[in-house]
């Protein structure tokens, strides 16, 4: 296990599905509705009530969906997790100013987490699968984001940064900036 911030920033590889943390932070798309890699696991795992969240979040919030940089929080459902955050990363090569929406990412869900007294957070690596992110230049804005977002928000013990496999988790190591 790889530790930064004074142990308050963990890294490790596995399946962010199941662990045991205050919340898990879903790597979403606009719709809220679901989709492929870590959305679709997430819902897979966690169930229904999930879905019956976001569906409400986007009727009665979000109509147009949920922009880029945002985030917002949901039951955990059937997760070992209490909650979901949602967050919509950008797309590489679509979306302007990628790098300040990856940040906000980080920021806005760390903030919602600290506005609701979570102690503990786990993160995939947003728009790193699907969103074509590439994963060196993530792990930079990931880790500043992180690192400044913290320093606004004492009450967050743990912050999980979770790997699908060791090699991501390697370029991620080779390339932040704690
Ligand atoms: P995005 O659409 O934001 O790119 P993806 O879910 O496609 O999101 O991928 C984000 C990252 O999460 C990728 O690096 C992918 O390998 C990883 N990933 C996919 N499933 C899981 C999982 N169950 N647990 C942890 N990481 C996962």
């Amino acid at each position: 296990m790889h530790t930064f911030l004074n142990g308050r920033v963990e890294v490790r590889t596995g399946d962010i599905t199941s662990l045991r943390v205050d919340a898990v932070v879903n790597a979403a798309n606009s719709t809220l509705l679901g989709g492929s890699g870590v959305d679709g696991a997430i819902h897979r795992r966690g169930g229904k009530q999930i879905l019956e969240a976001c569906r409400e979040l986007r009727e009665t919030c979000y109509p147009r969906g949920l922009p880029p940089g945002e985030a917002v929080l949901t039951t955990g459902g059937n997760l070992p997790a209490r909650y979901v955050i949602h967050t919509v990363g950008p797309v590489w090569g679509r979306d302007q100013h990628p790098e300040a929406l990856l940040a906000s990412c980080y920021k806005k869900s760390i903030m919602l987490a600290a506005n609701h007294s979570l102690g503990s957070v786990a993160f995939p690596a947003i728009s790193t699968g699907a969103y074509g992110y590439p994963k060196d230049e993530a792990a930079a804005v990931a880790s500043c984001a992180i690192a400044q977002a913290l320093a606004q928000a004492d009450a967050i013990e743990r912050v999980s940064l979770v790997f699908f496999s060791e090699a991501d988790r390697d370029v991620f190591l080779a390339h932040q900036q704690f």
